[in-house]
């Protein structure tokens, strides 16, 4: 396991630098899905969630997933996560065989999921905590997080005192806590206003470029995968299936100022809001 002081170390500087390009070690771990599916018997029927998904992720890609309303996003997030046995094939983290949750693996949800009783500090500490760390590691790893996500100042808050922006930052610290090599984010800014949205989505793109973690990130909005994407997944329902995969003009170490304005993010949004249209009525 990496040190609290050694997982950023030699990462480059926290602003957007060209010199951070190809300057960093990725500690990304790779991701692969081989011939998914998922089956969930309902008791009245037998509901296919997902089937024959195919994925592979490299280590330190930002990969989106888009899809209608359950096309077998969520699943597809847990069977790596290792919350949901796949009913046929595998998930692979770096080559290794999922069996269950891990802390290499961070998840982020659409509700914070905090603990209200505690501070944000206590929340994000908590992972190490379990994970026997001493209390100054565990501080380190705290001071580390809230620091990565711009929460050092609100760290003894309770999490309803405040935001819902800054509660799903707090949520994206305690993932990050345990120094995970992938961020698994079930539609995280989902339910934040669209400046926050927005803000979010560039406080993540600073956090992916600094730390190289790999990460897997479910939406509903195109848009937002588009922009934030090495690579846009998109499935289709009934039943969840990947019916394309389509590369991003996007790298790691660009910067993501200019993006909305650039043709090719404009083009890519619209070809990929018609194929999500065809698909979403193809019941
Ligand atoms: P998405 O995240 O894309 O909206 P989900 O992965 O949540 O989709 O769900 C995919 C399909 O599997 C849906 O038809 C959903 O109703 C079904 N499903 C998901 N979880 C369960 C479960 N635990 N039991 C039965 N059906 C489920
Ligand atoms: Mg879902």
């Amino acid at each position: 396991m990496r040190s609290p002081s050694s997982w950023l170390a030699g990462r480059g500087p926290a602003s957007p630098g060209p010199d951070l390009a190809g300057g960093s070690t990725f500690p990304g771990a790779a991701i692969d899905l081989i011939d998914v599916s998922q089956e969930f018997d309902t008791g009245r029927d037998l509901r296919v969630a997902v089937r024959h998904a195919d994925l592979h992720v490299e280590p330190g890609e930002f990969v989106s997933i888009v899809g209608p309303s359950g096309c077998g996003k969520s699943t597809l997030l847990n069977i790596v996560a290792g919350f949901q046995e796949p009913t046929d094939g595998l998930a692979l983290v770096d080559g290794d065989v999922v069996d269950g949750p891990g802390v290499d693996r961070g998840m982020v949800f659409q509700q914070h999921r905090l603990f209200p009783w505690m501070s944000v500090r206590e929340n994000v500490e908590f992972g190490p905590l379990m994970a026997g760390r001493s209390k100054r590691e565990r501080r380190a790893i705290g001071d580390e997080a809230l620091e990565l996500v711009g929460l050092s100042d609100v760290a003894d808050r309770a999490p309803y005192e405040l935001s819902g922006g800054m509660q799903q930052r707090a949520a994206i610290a305690r993932a990050l806590a345990s120094h995970p090599r992938a961020l698994l984010m079930d539609e995280p800014f989902s339910a934040l206003d669209a400046l926050t949205r927005e803000r979010l989505q560039d406080e993540l793109l600073a956090i992916w470029r600094r730390t190289g973690v790999t990460i897997l990130f479910v939406t509903h909005s195109v848009d937002e995968a588009v922009y934030l994407s090495t690579r846009v997944v998109v499935m289709r329902a009934h039943p969840g299936e990947i019916l394309l995969e389509q590369e991003t003009p996007w790298r790691r170490e660009d910067d993501p100022t200019h993006r909305r304005s650039d043709p090719r993010f404009g083009a890519l949004r619209e070809q990929l809001t018609e194929t999500l249209k065809t698909t979403a009525y193809d019941v």
